[in-house]
């Protein structure tokens, strides 16, 4: 279980071992202080009546209908932070956490499980999912502009809207123009493309049309090698659905590197009437060689859970759709895109929170009829807050469990989004 663990004093042995840089008298009983912070979140969290469930395992959870699913993004490669997100989110107790399909950031992922584990002495892992896509999708694209071309009294909105602090203009800063406030660790002027995550929101704030999206398609024997890695546990295909020939040709390509997975997920937007005939189109093409169970990730607003409230009502009108669904194939039902802190709510409402039937429609299964969630770009952004100010006063490459402070301001986030689904 996730949380338990970290009730014991396994941080202050682990940050002994490792050592601190600081180890003045005030440095050490700060640290004492934010570790007995920690050790109180999760005491009290324990508390909590209905706790257990957060010990299931990622199948259990998908059965119970209180899977979580940490997207890291498709497209996003700053190592850095996926290492601490993913230490943060394992902490927190997500299933699954969903990376891009690059070896480096699959083994940035694993070494924040494993500093996690290590740290609280967890029984239990989150699965290791890559995504890749069959075509061109916005989920896997860059930001791309010469900022020599930009003009120099451009007030560079691209760089304010930015979520992900993927525009700088860190040479152009020093000289005091820049507006922003959270530099990156690259010090470079234009796109940091590891950062970009391919959102698209840059595009079209440009006054003077400099920006460029370049998008691509993941390499299927790539991607086929990074699966047979034993720290792979899952794959994601990004798919719009209309074009079963690619997600064949994808499928074929992957041959049986897919033998040893656990899960299959198929990322997919609301394509109204023809959602489900592709659904069914999909599933008889992966059935021959789907040994692993299978999941429909329910896309409603891509890449737009940070942006407010309102984001996720479409990926819950998506849910309630397949729900009613007769004829849908066989696979766990998860929402993403547009999800955030009210996407609980908004299941609730809809009757549609870790149920197994509704007014209008039901399963035979008795598994529920949602198996989860998956948080994106809010979940990024709540945990981001914290990273940004830890590396601006530790610096860019600092780890989240050498400032305890910051990994107890990092877990309150997390918690506070994971927990409702886990019934915390
Ligand atoms: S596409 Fe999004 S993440 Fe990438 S640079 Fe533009 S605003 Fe930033
Ligand atoms: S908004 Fe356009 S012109 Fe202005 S700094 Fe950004 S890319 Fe350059």
């Amino acid at each position: 279980m996730a949380l338990r663990y970290f009730c014991n004093t396994k941080i202050s042995t682990y940050h002994h071992r490792h050592g601190f840089p600081n180890t003045s008298k005030e440095a050490l009983v700060e640290l004492r202080s934010s570790i007995e912070n920690v050790k109180s979140l999760i005491s009290n969290t324990l508390k909590l009546p209905s706790l257990s469930s957060s010990s299931s395992s990622p199948l259990q959870s998908l059965q119970r209908g209180n899977w979580v699913k940490l997207i890291c993004g498709a497209s996003f490669e700053d190592v850095v932070d996926i290492r601490n997100l993913s230490l943060v989110y394992t902490l927190s107790g997500v299933d699954c956490i969903d990376c891009a399909a690059d070896a480096s950031v699959v083994s940035a992922v694993n070494e924040g499980i494993l500093a996690a584990t290590e740290i609280a002495g967890l029984q239990k892992k989150p699965w290791v999912m890559i995504s890749v896509n069959d075509d061109k999708d916005l989920h896997f694209r860059k930001a791309e502009f010469d900022p020599e071309d930009c003009p120099a009294n451009c007030s560079r909105p691209c760089e304010i809207v930015c979520p992900a602090n993927a525009i700088s203009f860190r040479g152009k800063s020093a000289s005091g123009t820049s507006s922003n406030t959270e530099l990156p660790r690259v010090l470079m002027d234009g796109v940091i493309t590891e950062r970009c995550y391919g959102c698209g929101r840059c595009l079209p704030v440009c006054p003077y049309d400099k920006i460029r999206e370049v998008t691509y398609v993941r390499d299927a024997a790539t991607t086929a090698d990074l699966l047979r890695r034993n720290d792979v546990d899952a794959m994601e295909i990004h798919t719009s659905g209309r074009q079963s020939a690619q997600f064949k040709e994808l499928w074929c390509a992957l041959g049986d590197s897919v033998e040893n997975l656990k899960l299959i997920a198929v990322s997919l937007p609301n394509g109204g009437d023809s959602t489900i005939p592709s659904m069914n189109e999909m599933s008889s093409i992966m059935k021959p060689n789907l040994q692993c169970f299978n999941l429909w990730q329910l896309d409603g607003r891509p890449m737009s859970g940070d942006i407010g409230s309102g984001a996720t009502k479409e990926t819950i009108a998506f849910a309630i759709e397949l729900a009613k669904a007769k004829n849908r194939p066989p696979g766990f039902l998860q929402l993403a895109g547009g999800t955030n802190a009210h996407t609980i709510d908004g299941l609730r409402k809809k009757g549609l929170f870790q149920t197994t039937s509704i007014a209008v429609g039901s399963s035979n299964s008795p598994d529920a009829l949602i198996g989860g969630i998956a948080y994106g770009g809010y979940a990024r952004k709540i945990v981001g807050r914290v990273l940004r100010s830890m590396q601006s006063e530790y610096g860019g490459a600092a780890r989240i469990e050498d400032h305890p402070q910051h990994l107890l301001m990092a877990l309150k986030e997390a918690l506070a989004l994971v927990g409702p689904v886990k019934c915390l």
